[in-house]
């Protein structure tokens, strides 16, 4: 299987002539996964921020085996199901103040390419259409397809690439303040000079609110946010917030533009949506967006081909009641504080640039790259579930973690950064 997977599968970003060794893993339950030769390993990254209740969870199994028994599949154009006006209920319930309207679409990278959509039609439908840039941060990541690789960080995003092919948009500085402080002097700056100089051509903002994810792992400060969002409406631009990563209680809010009581025009949200079961996105607008887009008597031009899918919506359901229903406050916070215990101390490493935790979130940002495939081997000889990149060493378990199994992944990072040195 090793065999034919190397010579014929491609992993994510992976070199199809060099691929880096993959672990094959036959189930998983709780927060372990058993590997084929019979090893469990404590799962440290929730399958990309997704995993929140663990896997194999009795009542989310429920719900999809519950939903196959009525109908797996069905077109969402010109029919519609419980499940999807179910999730949108509950979805509404919760989300930032003013967002009335659902889009339901395949993934992360899709609910970005339909909030970008969404602006541009909105300012074209309402007799604006010089309106049509985008205005981010650096160090942001938004999702891998064209339209949303262009507001990735320039550098590390994939810019280089596909020079020519990307629109150019405008790119402010990753904030400097950081999260629990207040703003630094001067770190608006930019920003502030671009909407303001760009007004005129600006669709929207696009940031992810609080914590930038794939970029970087950075987390900055809620005065930052809250300024973006009064330039924004100052300037008469929308506001985008991507919360595919953060969203579902991550930062210790629920959604992380609580953080700064800030509401956005437009709202993107995946990964831990389903629990980490199916794969299902969703982009949510206020009514003045849903209208503005209809004004001139169009209609928002999107409609992927599983949309709303049955088993993805009634799966998000159950996870958000149960996450709901959950004391993931005190989870989440305890993660924190376990975060804080096993990984702030390796910051006096000579290895270690920076160590950062909030909610459930642990980063330890290393002096050089690591070499991911060495030290991803030693992890799972240690029991350890961790995917570093670049200088990254992350965390980001599933909220019913132990404070064992934490300890475990948290010993693990501090033993391996030997290699690092
Ligand atoms: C993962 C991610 C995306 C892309 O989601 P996919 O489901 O991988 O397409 C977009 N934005 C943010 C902030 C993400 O973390």
């Amino acid at each position: 299987m090793l065999e034919f997977d190397r010579q014929h599968l491609w992993h994510p970003y992976t070199s199809a002539v060099d691929p880096l060794p993959v672990y094959p893993v036959v189930s998983a339950a709780g927060c372990r996964l058993r590997l084929a030769d019979g090893r469990e390993l404590v799962d440290g990254m929730a399958s990309w921020w997704c995993a929140i209740h663990g896997y194999n969870h009795p009542d989310l199994n429920d719900a999809v085996t519950a939903q196959l028994a009525r109908m797996a599949h069905v077109m969402f154009g010109g029919l519609t199901h419980e499940p999807a006006v179910e999730l949108a209920r509950r979805l509404l319930a919760i989300v930032p103040p003013g967002l009335q309207r659902v889009f339901f679409c395949d993934s992360g990278s899709v609910a970005v390419e339909v909030a970008i959509k969404m602006a541009l039609q909105y300012w074209a439908a309402t007799g604006r259409p010089g309106k049509h840039r985008l205005l981010t941060l650096r160090g942001g990541y938004h999702g891998d397809t064209f339209g949303a690789m262009a507001v990735c960080d320039p550098v590390n995003g994939m810019h280089e690439r596909f020079r020519g092919v990307l629109p150019q948009h405008l790119f402010a500085p990753r904030p400097c303040s950081r999260f629990g402080e207040p703003l630094v002097s001067g770190d608006m700056e930019t920003f502030e000079t671009l909407i303001r100089r760009h007004a005129g051509e600006l669709a929207a903002v696009v940031l992810e609110p609080i914590v930038q994810g794939a970029g970087g792992m950075w987390f900055y400060s809620a005065d930052y946010l809250r300024e973006v969002a009064a330039l924004c409406r100052r300037h008469d631009v929308l506001l985008v917030a991507d919360e595919i990563a953060t969203g579902f209680g991550r930062t210790g809010r629920l959604f992380a533009c609580e953080h700064a009581g800030v509401a956005p025009d437009i709202l993107c949200l995946g990964k831990a949506l389903t629990g980490g079961y199916l794969t299902l996105a969703a982009t949510l607008a206020t009514e003045r967006i849903a209208a503005g887009i209809s004004a001139d008597g169009g209609v928002l031009m999107h409609g992927p081909t599983f949309m709303a899918n049955p088993l993805a919506t009634a799966v998000a359901c159950r996870s958000i009641d149960l996450l709901l229903a959950s004391p993931w406050q005190e989870r989440v916070a305890a993660i924190e504080a376990g975060l804080r215990a096993g990984l702030e101390p390796l910051a006096a490493h000579p290895a270690v640039a920076e160590v950062r935790v909030l909610g459930a979130i642990g980063v330890v940002e290393t002096r050089r790259e690591v070499p991911v495939a060495e030290l991803q081997r030693r992890y799972v000889d240690s029991g350890a579930w961790i995917r570093p990149f670049g200088r990254l060493i992350y965390l980001m378990p599933p909220f019913v973690i132990g404070a064992d199994d934490l300890r475990l992944l948290t010993r693990a990072i501090g033993d391996h950064l030997r290699v690092l040195s």
